[in-house]
């Protein structure tokens, strides 16, 4: 890959002449609520927003995502760009964006609605001029990528582009940090249940809470391999269980995560989970464990592609931003591409706070070098003279 070209003058111009209308765009979706699995709304908002802009081949599809592909047509080598409109706030979440001491406060206002609103401008600019893709090209604004969703929208585009992408670039996060190594993981519901009874009348009988206390002793006493350059953790997130202060608890559940940035420790503390939940299991308490979500670690991605791809990003990085990257290994929606060994890399358009809390704000003035730095990553595959 090339290092990054200078920016036409007419992008120049159309990101300067856009600020205002980036953050009333940026407004308008953080008004528009998107739990994952119910994205219905903000896919609808961004379709039409994308149609206005004149675009031919627009779809939603089952997994709602919003897919717009530019010279795609029978193409291999797709180049994917996306940003994930689903967010982690439920929909009964007040979302009154507010602007104060140049900042724009609104749960979900950075991750990932800026980046979202950078990709819609930066893809309206593509659509006005009519610019002639170089390679084939494919903006999506993607579901599910938040906890609950279980990177359901990337999944589903990576199956239906399955041996056509050539890499993914996904805008989530901010200006200054890259995920080039994905994380894996995978949670769990552990349910114990057992006969109980009346906590006097039938003392002795088994207890739930009991079984499921042994349980998380012994999987806290388990040591995560320690292999070299790798990190795998851990973590009982919430138990519930029981009936009442005189009753031996029929029931107690919990859910349980294990996560690892490497395959092999990934598959090594399943094991081991596994095999305590079998020397658990008795006549008298039934222990039962449910998979709630997945995400795969890397595969086998190609090394030398994809330091180029790096390369090529860092060095845009730098240009706009003003200084290198750091980078880092986390559990984005790259993980899918990852997994199937296609280059990836994760980063946004913004300086923000507090992403997943009530107070999570953003920077403005940063959303400035995150339009450019937008225009330059994508712009790279068009022609604009
Ligand atoms: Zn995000």
């Amino acid at each position: 890959m090339p290092t990054p070209a200078e920016l036409s003058r007419r992008a120049l111009d159309y990101a300067a002449a856009n600020q205002d209308a980036l953050l009333e765009l940026l407004e308008t979706l953080c008004k528009i609520p998107a739990p994952s699995n119910q994205e219905e709304l903000r896919a609808e908002f961004v379709r039409n927003y994308l149609l206005d802009a004149g675009a031919e081949h627009v779809y939603i599809d089952p997994a709602l995502n919003v897919v717009c592909p530019l010279g795609c047509q029978d193409a291999d080598d797709i180049r994917v760009f996306m940003a994930h409109t689903d967010t982690v706030f439920p929909a009964s979440t007040k979302l009154e964006p507010r602007i104060a001491g140049g900042r724009m406060h609104c749960p979900g206002v950075g991750d990932d609605t800026a980046n979202v609103a950078v990709l819609l401008l930066c893809a309206k600019y593509i659509l006005q001029n009519k610019l002639k893709p170089r390679v084939p090209v494919l903006i999506a604004f993607n579901s599910g990528e938040e906890g609950l969703g279980n990177l359901k929208g990337c999944r589903r585009l990576m199956r239906d582009y399955q041996g056509r992408v050539h890499s993914v670039i996904s805008f989530d996060g901010g200006l200054t940090h890259v995920c080039n190594k994905a994380v894996g993981s995978s949670r769990y519901e552990i349910k114990a249940t057992t006969q109980g009874g009346h906590s006097f009348g039938c003392f002795g009988n088994r207890n739930a809470i009991e079984v499921l206390a042994g349980l998380i002793t012994e999987l806290y006493a388990v040591k995560p391999p320690q292999k070299a350059g790798t990190k795998t953790t851990y973590n009982v997130g919430l138990i519930q269980g029981g009936t009442s202060v005189n009753t031996i608890a029929q029931s107690a559940s919990m859910l349980y995560e294990i996560r690892s940035d490497d395959r092999e420790c990934l598959e090594q503390m399943e094991q081991s989970l596994r095999q305590i939940l079998a020397k658990r299991k008795s006549a008298d308490a039934k222990v039962e464990l449910q998979l709630l979500g997945q995400r795969p670690c890397m595969g086998e991605v190609d090394k030398q592609r994809q330091q180029e791809l790096e390369q090529f990003h860092f060095d845009l990085l730098e240009k706009y931003v003003g200084q290198r990257p750091k980078t880092g290994s986390g559990s984005t929606d790259c993980n899918i591409p990852f997994s199937m060994g296609i280059p990836s890399l994760c980063y946004g358009m913004y300086n923000g706070q507090g992403a997943h809390t009530l107070e999570e704000s953003l920077d403005i003035a940063s959303l400035t070098t995150g339009m450019r730095v937008c225009l330059a990553a994508v712009l790279d595959c068009f022609v604009d003279e």
